[in-house]
């Protein structure tokens, strides 16, 4: 049975891919020190004989026992609030939490995949975005911590490559959504979901003019999987070019959920990118994957996890 390590297993992405690898007979073990996750992503997994977990920051030194083929690096706060937050942990888990678990993936000769982002691009001046392109991130900024703890991330596991012969992946996520996205993450589609579900106005930030693409989880997941198992070691894009303003997904989620509330204005966050669509010719041509689900579909399903919730859940602050 092929072994694998997956960090952030109690996330929202981590949590899916705990499932996607049991799922395909691979033996788990999920390793998180839940900062922005929740054990009950994966607390259906706990009785199960092919997974195990680990309570553990990642920025630690990490030694799992035994035989390890694959790991799947994802640890990270990952939505805006979260790394504003803790940003110093962001930084700390890009860098030493990677080199971590690369120094694990060289002692076990392990094929490890890291999780990249878009937000390597920054406000990005080439539209779509490609591989090829390097970025427009302010180092100082607010998201600088993100941002360049990604690069970071990416630049390290390079180097893993080129000097260790450490057999690495980096994907590059592009906004991906679905259940278990936290519903007080911050991110817009938990937001406009959550303020709907609780009769509130719809926050847009800035005008609304700036696009996003929203990419369905199983799409995301099924990206990652063909990735990790093909024999490419530099970047490449997992998204869906599927690109909506943000005013005009406001719209849509007040029809989807038939909410009589309002859109009102907010400031745009500081280097909040204007646009965001992924070039995928790459995924295609390496791995014959495009994204499957339509945002009317994925988002349907979106709504019915976050309407399942408890109103205590749905009423719970952001800690
Ligand atoms: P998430 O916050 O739901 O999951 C991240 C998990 O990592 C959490 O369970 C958290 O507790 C854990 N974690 C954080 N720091 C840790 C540490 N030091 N040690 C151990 N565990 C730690 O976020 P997500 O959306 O599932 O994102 C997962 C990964 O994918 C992140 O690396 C993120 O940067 C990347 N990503 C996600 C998206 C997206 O749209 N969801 C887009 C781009 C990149
Ligand atoms: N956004 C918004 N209202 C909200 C939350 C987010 O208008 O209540 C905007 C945000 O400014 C950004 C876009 O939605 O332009 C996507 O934000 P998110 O945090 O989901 O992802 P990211 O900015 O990391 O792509």
């Amino acid at each position: 049975m092929k072994r694998i390590l997956i960090t952030g297993a109690a996330g929202f992405l981590g949590s899916h891919l705990s499932d996607r690898f049991i799922k395909e007979g691979y033996y788990v073990i999920g390793m998180d020190n839940l900062i922005t996750g929740d054990l009950k992503n994966i607390e259906h997994l706990f009785k199960l004989k092919n997974f195990e977990f680990y309570h553990h920051d990642v920025t630690k030194f990490v030694n799992i026992p035994g035989q390890l083929d694959y790991i799947l690096h994802f640890a990270s706060p990952a939505s805006p609030i979260d790394y504003l937050k803790i940003p110093i942990q962001t930084l700390k888990v890009g860098s030493l939490g990677t080199h971590n678990l690369l120094g694990l993936a060289r002692v076990k000769k392990a094929r490890i995949l890291i999780a990249s982002t878009s937000e390597v691009y920054g406000d990005p001046l080439v539209h779509p975005q490609t591989e090829d392109y390097y970025g427009n991130v302010n180092t100082i900024g607010p998201r600088g911590v993100y941002d360049e703890a990604k690069r970071f991330q990416e630049s390290i596991t390079m180097a893993y490559h080129t000097f260790h012969g450490v057999e690495t992946r980096i994907v590059r996520i592009f906004n991906t959504y679905g259940p278990r996205m936290r519903l007080n993450d911050g991110r817009v589609i938990p937001a406009f979901i959550g303020q709907a579900l609780r009769g509130e106005d719809l926050t847009i930030f800035g005008d609304g003019s700036q696009t996003r693409s929203f990419c369905y989880v199983d799409d995301q997941v099924e990206g990652i999987y063909r990735l990790l198992h093909s024999d490419y070691p530099y970047p490449v894009n997992i998204g869906n070019p599927d690109e909506i303003s943000i005013k005009d997904f406001a719209e849509e989620i007040i029809k989807l959920t038939g909410t009589s509330q309002k859109v009102v204005y907010h400031p745009l966050p500081v280097n909040d990118p204007l646009q965001r669509q992924p070039d995928i010719s790459k995924a295609k041509a390496l791995l014959d994957w495009e994204p499957r689900v339509k945002r009317a579909e994925g988002m349907k399903i979106t709504y019915e996890y976050f309407k399942s919730l408890s109103s205590e859940e749905l009423m719970k602050e952001e800690h």
